[in-house]
């Protein structure tokens, strides 16, 4: 795990902190109007603490935590990618998206993931390791930042919407996820202030996680990456599946539904003559008609060494038009950052591909 920073701890922590450091206690929220308000990072810009102070709590609770190896943009720099090495020389990315209305970041959670889904590029490298809460929500804080500048050209400055659909299971690291969300959506100077409605937390379906994460009183968006509604194929697709099967993954979600109020998102990228099938579309129909549920369908990105392509324009649209008539609200994804693998799937955290 990386050295604690400020993002770990909430203002209570953090007042306590900077007392064991000596300094004053309202320090702690001076830090943290600086981090989490004004989103600046970097303690040599923090001019309003004097400079000894300003060492001392900058070496105990703003160690650097993300180091910029690269950015990579595409969509006159709507879309921007970018790749962190951590302090153990592990590498994760992290994507920002500007639409007209909102600017998302798309978060990664683990360096690597140990899921093993056959179709994303991440899932083929294994899991190296879980992130700390600081490193989270530092992704945030730092693309924040860059929107906040305005470098995302035709969308708003303020960041307010955070997907966990980066690297790793965001559930396999579950109690930093909570902690990240919680930092997230504080008010400020304590968090970022984010809604919590605003926050979509994807998961491959670890049952007993999604049901603990009922409990937690929080609004977030729950998304299943669901990929086929029949076990023979899930298992193959998604092999947690193999533990917990498409009923149990489903009921959970409707736990999650029925807990929150809160439309499930089901996730499930389009494989040509994989999980494309008319028969499959009126099987998921069948699954989530009458459900708090909206479906997602994803056209396959392509990655390394796959074997599988997206399906066809006009099978997709068929897929819509069956889901549609069994009741279902249904969208199929924008393939932003395809150009840079950026887009879903396609983070794999190397320096040498694009
Ligand atoms: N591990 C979590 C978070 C990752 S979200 C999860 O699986 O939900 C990334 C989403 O992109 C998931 O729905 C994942 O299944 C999907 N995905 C992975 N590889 C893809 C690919 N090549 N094309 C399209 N979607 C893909």
């Amino acid at each position: 795990m990386p050295p604690r920073h400020l993002a770990d701890l909430d203002l209570a922590a953090r007042r306590a902190a900077v007392a064991a450091l000596g300094e004053k206690e309202f320090r702690a929220a001076q830090l943290s109007t600086h981090y989490f308000a004004r989103l600046e990072r970097d303690p040599a810009r923090m001019t309003d603490i004097p400079l000894t102070a300003r060492d001392r709590l900058a070496g105990d609770l703003l160690p650097p935590l993300l180091t910029p190896v690269r950015e990579l943009q595409c969509d006159d720099g709507a879309t921007r990618k970018a790749l962190w090495r951590l302090h153990d020389g592990s590498l994760v990315e992290s994507v920002l998206m500007g639409y007209p209305d909102r600017v998302t970041v798309c978060i990664s959670s683990q360096a690597g993931c140990g899921m093993a889904c056959p179709f994303c590029a991440t899932g083929q490298a294994g899991l190296t390791r879980n992130l700390s809460v600081a490193e989270i929500v530092d992704q945030v804080v730092y693309l924040a930042g860059v929107a906040a500048s305005g470098g995302v050209p035709g969308s708003p400055n303020r960041l307010s919407h955070v997907v966990f659909m980066g690297m790793g299971e965001p559930l396999a690291n579950y109690p930093r996820v909570i902690e990240a969300v919680r930092r997230l959506t504080s008010p400020a100077p304590e968090g970022l202030g984010l809604s919590q409605r605003h926050i979509t937390v994807s998961t491959v379906g670890l049952v007993p996680a999604m049901r603990k994460l009922a409990e937690e009183d929080l609004s977030v968006t729950l998304a299943l990456s669901l990929h086929a509604p029949d076990d023979e194929l899930r298992d193959e697709l998604v092999p947690v599946n193999q533990r917990w099967k498409v009923a149990e993954v489903l009921d959970a979600a409707w736990a999650y539904a029925a807990r929150t109020g809160r439309r499930v998102s089901i996730e499930y990228a389009m494989i040509r003559d994989v999980n494309d099938h008319p028969w499959r579309a009126d099987l998921l129909g069948k699954l989530l008609a009458g459900r708090l549920a909206h479906v997602n369908l994803i056209p396959l990105n392509p990655t390394p060494g796959s074997k599988w392509d997206a399906s066809p324009k006009p099978v997709e649209r068929e897929f819509v038009r069956r889901l549609r008539a069994a009741g279902v609200p249904t969208t199929v994804r924008d393939t932003r950052g395809r150009e840079i693998d950026g887009a879903c799937g396609q983070l794999a955290a190397s320096e040498e591909s694009a």
